[in-house]
């Protein structure tokens, strides 16, 4: 039994995922949520902010080489963002996976972006696309303390270990 928790406790680890200007606007926060917290991860943050320009810049610094750059940290800090940080055994990738590609064009029906967007540049949502980057990203939107360590009582049920 206590393999089975130390193995599961190893296992774990923690996502940033965004509902971007376009997500909340349209009214989709409660769609999006619902889609990560019925799939079984853990919410361990959630805040709406609006990010200043120079606070998109830092979150997208990977991309400002990129043509889309400019107008894409103007979109970011053109409204409320919801900040989340999700938790989970493989929730970086899978999260990604119930996101769907960054083109919507090219997102599978059934994922986020496939369901409910169509172009690049309105794709609703952010989710990290690696450790590295998750850690960074969560350090960058939050501090430690609004991080909730509390268990949920569901978790038992979700990995199977008591
Ligand atoms: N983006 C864009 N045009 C492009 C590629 C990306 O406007 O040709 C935007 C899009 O909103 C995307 C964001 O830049 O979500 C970040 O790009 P990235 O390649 O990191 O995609 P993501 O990780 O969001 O799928
Ligand atoms: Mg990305």
């Amino acid at each position: 039994m206590l393999q089975e928790q130390d193995a599961h406790a190893a296992e774990m680890e923690r996502t940033f995922i965004a509902i971007k200007p376009d997500g909340v606007q349209r009214g989709l926060i409660s769609e999006i949520v619902a889609r990560f917290e019925r799939k079984g991860f853990k919410l361990v943050a959630i805040k709406l902010v609006v990010p200043s320009k120079d606070f998109a810049q830092k979150h997208y610094h990977d991309l400002k080489e990129r043509p889309f750059f400019n107008g894409l940290c103007d979109f970011l800090s053109s409204g409320p963002v919801l900040a989340m940080v999700w938790e989970g055994e493989g929730v970086i990738k899978y999260g990604r996976k119930l996101i769907g590609a960054t083109d919507p064009q090219k997102s599978e029906p059934g994922t986020i972006r496939g369901d409910l967007a169509v172009v690049v540049g309105r794709n609703i949502i952010h989710g990290s696309d690696g450790p590295e980057t998750a850690k960074d990203e969560i350090k960058l939107w939050f501090k430690p303390e609004e991080l909730n360590t509390c268990t949920i009582n569901s978790e038992k049920w979700v990995y199977g270990a008591n």
